[in-house]
């Protein structure tokens, strides 16, 4: 079994990462790398199987929204949700099929049924993707690739060389990148490096806002819970249809919630200062209008 690893974003780098890791060269954008990938290779399709996987939020809603799926029921069929007693947050994994191959569900004979939506590890495949914990703030260290060793995986033989930055590219990274980046503000948030453990209660908050999109919707709207907050009425109706939309607003809600980020605002809290505001008003007009205008120093 092999690993596609982003220690910075599960947040919880385990012995078997640091193990990967170990003594590799840290590539930069602009480093070249020898890698090329085609039907052609005996190889083929040979690393979609007994693999270990981790999925990201946004790699759970573009590949449920390639099959069209509800949330409830793309995460019973395809995913994992591995318990550790060292586990910060939900970690979900997609579900190898049975053995001996245990092939991904979604590799076939002309290669990956989803590929358009494929999630991350396997865009960056053979790169993988840490930072540096040497700085004060651990986890907002530097970042850098690696090359991942697979002695099967006949790529790195091939002629074709490319940046690491050509790769990214080449294999639309970006997006993922930035919900990548507003995921680390929950997985890797201060609250953990201090210690702070999450309740089972608060565990599940974090699965439905990050992963079951149809709950968090369910949630959103059937509850009391948007008369609790002010929130945008364009981002309420955006929320109704996009996927995306309601996972932004489900990291704003967990960072509210479980960290105590001011992320949001709380509706009578807000209408309480709009109220200060307009008494101080008042009583800053009772005063000019007792000492008339020219005296109004
Ligand atoms: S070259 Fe590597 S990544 Fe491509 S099919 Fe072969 S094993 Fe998989
Ligand atoms: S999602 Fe696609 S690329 Fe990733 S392991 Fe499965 S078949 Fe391979």
């Amino acid at each position: 079994m092999s690993d596609r690893i982003d220690n910075t974003r599960s947040g919880q780098r385990s012995a078997l990462e640091e193990k990967v890791l170990d003594g590799k060269s840290r590539l930069q954008p602009d480093d070249r790398f020898r890698f090329s990938c085609h039907p052609g290779l005996p190889c083929f399709n040979r690393c979609c199987a007994d693999v270990n996987i981790f999925l990201s939020p946004y790699d759970v809603l573009r590949m449920r929204q390639h099959l069209g799926m509800g949330s409830r029921e793309f995460l019973e069929r395809y995913t994992l949700l591995p318990v550790q007693r060292d586990m910060r947050t939900p970690v979900v994994m997609l579900r190898m099929q049975g053995e001996p191959e245990k092939r991904c569900p979604f590799v076939t004979d002309a290669g990956c049924s989803i590929y358009q939506d494929r999630p991350w590890p396997c865009r960056m495949y053979p790169l993988g993707l840490a930072a540096s914990r040497d700085t004060p703030d651990g986890w907002q260290g530097e970042r850098f690739y690696f090359l991942l060793d697979d002695p099967g995986c006949l790529g790195a033989q091939q002629a074709r060389e490319l940046t690491v930055r050509e790769w990214l590219e080449d294999q639309e990274v970006e997006a993922y990148d930035v919900w990548g980046e507003a995921y680390k503000e929950l997985a890797l948030h201060r609250f953990f490096e201090q210690g702070g453990e999450l309740t089972p209660e608060k565990m599940d908050m974090f699965y439905m806002a990050c992963y079951d999109l149809d709950k968090l919707r369910r949630f959103v709207f059937d509850t009391s819970l948007l008369r609790k907050f002010e929130v945008d009425e364009d981002l309420v109706e955006e929320m109704r249809y996009s996927d995306e939309a309601l996972l932004r607003f489900g990291f704003l809600w967990l960072r509210f919630s479980l960290f105590g980020e001011p992320t949001m605002r709380i509706a009578g809290e807000a209408a309480e200062e709009a109220r200060q505001r307009l008494n101080d008003r008042v009583v800053v007009d009772r005063k000019l209008s007792r000492t008339g205008p020219g005296d109004a120093t």
